[in-house]
């Protein structure tokens, strides 16, 4: 099953790492794929380094795009892309993972790092190769939600950010 959470919420990056913790549980295998985000350590990379190897994360992408000081040329932004799609798709050919997670894949097409067609070209793949797939970022196209049997979009009826707040160690991050 494709499942999609989208929306300007929080949520859709730690329910997805929910739904992995589940799944662990039933005796299975779990890989996630993060695109965009930088080199950062992000407390889940710790959690998830103790359930390895029934637990992976890759980060493939390079920070920030075209937002907040990044000075890197867009070109470098999809090299990274392009290259957690090759590593996704070299982790789930050896058929040892159930699901596989496309964390801020979303982001990764509407930013023109990943064309659509090749998502979804992707995902075709994908399906034969996992018992699930998760893809999560805001906006999720329609190409992806029509394919999904489950969409889930966080709406954000609140956060602390709009009051100026940071983000916070353990919450965010
Ligand atoms: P999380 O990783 O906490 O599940 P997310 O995956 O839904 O969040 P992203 O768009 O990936 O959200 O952004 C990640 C960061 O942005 C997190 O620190 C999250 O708390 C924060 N964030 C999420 N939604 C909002 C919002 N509406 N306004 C401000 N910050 C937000
Ligand atoms: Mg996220």
């Amino acid at each position: 099953m494709l499942l999609v959470f989208t929306g300007n919420g929080k949520g859709k990056t730690t329910a997805a790492l929910g739904n992995a913790l589940r799944l662990l549980g039933a005796g299975k295998q779990a890989i996630m794929v993060q695109f965009i985000k930088g080199p950062w350590e992000s407390g889940e990379h710790k959690s998830v380094a103790r359930l390895s190897p029934d637990f992976k994360i890759i980060k493939t992408g390079k920070g920030f795009v075209g937002i907040l000081g990044d000075t890197l040329p867009i070109e470098e932004h999809r090299k990274a892309a392009e290259k957690g799609l090759v590593l996704a798709r070299k982790e789930i050919a050896s058929g040892k993972y159930h699901l596989l997670i496309l964390d801020e894949l979303h982001n990764a097409i509407s930013l023109n790092l990943i064309p659509l067609s090749q998502a979804i070209s992707f995902l075709d793949y994908a399906k034969n190769k996992v018992e699930h797939i998760i893809t999560t970022g805001r906006d999720a196209p329609r190409e992806i939600t029509e394919r999904a049997g489950l969409v889930t979009e966080m709406r954000a009826m609140k956060h602390p950010f709009q009051k100026g707040e940071k983000a916070k160690k353990g919450l965010d991050f």
